[in-house]
């Protein structure tokens, strides 16, 4: 009989973990509560839906992320190599459509015969072999049974999602279509302001009404800081953000004041989401805010940018670089968001390590326990051993992992770095399956 493991949750790591699960032919149970219970950001029923932005960002190997996804296709990734069957153009990003990508994973998932799926929400976590991977947006019952591991060290907070507009509602006689520096093959479009639009949309946007949050309840989260709050914080830091426009001039054309960017989301480019502008502006606002952009003057808007709870625990101490609760004598894995690691490829990354590591555990082989010159490794620590007090969820970055410890250039450290993480994954993928 097959051994079965509970999945609970099909985000971005459920849905990793589960496929792996059942690719090496366990009886795979996984839990998803939505549509009978839905998350304050999610909009439909399908597993690994992408709550905000459609990009899982960069491809190029001097970036952190790149490499970690070349890592994850070396190690069979279910959620890049789905994400690369439903790209659209993003330059050297990887951006996907939205739709066709949660819709791909669902069907394969709820058609594979070692996969049962269970629309429910879980309250308490199984006395069984279990990954959690409920998210950021955890149903709180559940998450108040993860207490009994964290004592009071729960935490939560708020970040934020951009909007999205129609794409024939975007004035082109105004906006112009280019990518930074000509950088690749996206078809950003970008709508630009003198410095008397700027300013009247900057006075707009300070002065706008937000949605209410308490005080307590908002530590702004630098990686996905909402734009209104990033231009209170002085008039020229959106001109060195978001609104940057240098390497978007137009040829024979001065340089705009500012350019906001508006990036394709969905394969027939019918709609473009709004680069950097996460936002907690009520809705009505941001219509009004948002049309004082050039070319935006008529913008529809497909979904407005919202706030959200973003729950994850303080992992150091309590998981191992595995992602397993360790003082737990059955299998228990954390992964995903949850955990600490931040954005969708992190969150998938870790499914991937915790599934792997179930399979190991209950099949008694060694734990996988990757090598910190890569940027699996170097995630993996950072969520086991990071330090507890100041902890905060984490995008792979090259600060991660270990100095190269020789002399170099400054400007070759990356491509090094990178190259070393390669090498050490190649190595230490091949040894563990001549195991
Ligand atoms: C508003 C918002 C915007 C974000 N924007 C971005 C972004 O633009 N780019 C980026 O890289 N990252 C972004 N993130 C961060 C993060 O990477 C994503 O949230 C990512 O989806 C996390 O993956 P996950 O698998 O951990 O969780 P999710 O993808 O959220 O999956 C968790 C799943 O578990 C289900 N679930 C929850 N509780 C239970 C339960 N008790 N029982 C059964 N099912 C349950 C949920 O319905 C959900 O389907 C954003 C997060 C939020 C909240």
């Amino acid at each position: 009989m097959k051994q079965k493991i509970n999945v609970i949750g099909a985000g971005l790591a459920g849905s990793e973990a589960a496929y792996q699960l059942a690719k090496r032919d366990y009886e795979v149970h996984l839990y998803e509560m939505r549509p009978k219970v839905m998350s304050k950001a999610h909009h439909t029923s399908h597993f690994a839906e992408l709550v905000c932005s459609n990009s899982l960002r960069s491809n190029l190997l001097t970036q952190a992320v790149g490499v970690l996804k070349e890592e994850m296709r070396m190690m069979d990734s279910f959620i890049v190599k789905m994400a690369e069957t439903y790209q659209v153009p993003a330059g050297g990003a990887l951006a996907v459509d939205r739709d066709a990508f949660s819709f791909a994973i669902t069907k394969t998932l709820t058609s594979h015969p070692n996969i049962t799926v269970i629309h429910e929400e879980v309250k308490k976590i199984p006395n069984e072999p279990t990954i959690i991977a409920t998210g950021p947006l955890s149903g709180e019952a559940l998450v108040k049974d993860l207490g009994r591991y964290f004592d009071d060290d729960h935490l939560w907070f708020y970040d934020a999602a951009a909007p999205i507009i129609e794409a024939d509602s975007i004035n082109m006689a105004i906006c112009y279509r280019k990518s930074r520096y000509d950088k690749g093959t996206a078809d950003y479009i970008n709508c630009p302001m003198n410095k008397e639009e700027y300013d009247r949309f900057y006075e707009a946007l300070i002065q706008a009404e937000c949605t209410e949050i308490k005080d307590f309840e908002l530590k702004v989260f630098e990686a996905c800081m909402p734009a209104e709050e990033m231009a209170r914080r002085g008039k020229e830091t959106l001109l060195y953000g978001p609104l940057k426009p240098v390497g978007l001039e137009q040829e024979g054309k001065l340089r705009p004041h500012a350019v906001v960017q508006l990036r394709q989301d969905d394969i027939r480019g019918s709609m473009y989401n709004m680069v950097g502008f996460q936002t907690h502006l009520k809705h009505l606002e941001q219509k009004r805010v948002f049309r004082l952009i050039p070319g935006l003057e008529n913008a529809e808007f497909l979904r407005y940018g919202v706030m959200h709870r973003n729950t994850f625990v303080k992992s150091p101490g309590v998981l191992d670089p595995r992602f397993r609760i360790k003082q737990e004598s059955t299998p228990l894995y954390l992964a995903g968001q949850i955990t600490g690691v931040e954005g969708y490829v992190e969150s998938s990354l870790s499914g991937l390590v915790a599934a792997l590591n179930m399979d190991r555990e209950l099949a008694d082989k060694q734990a996988l326990i990757f090598p910190l010159e890569t940027m699996t490794g170097a995630l993996s620590d950072y969520v086991a051993h990071a330090n507890k007090d100041n902890f905060q969820p984490m995008h792979i970055n090259f600060g991660l992992v270990p100095a190269l410890g020789y002399k170099h250039k400054k400007k070759e450290r990356k491509a090094l770095v990178s190259e070393r993480a390669l090498q050490a994954m190649k190595l230490f993928w091949e040894a563990q399956n001549e195991q």
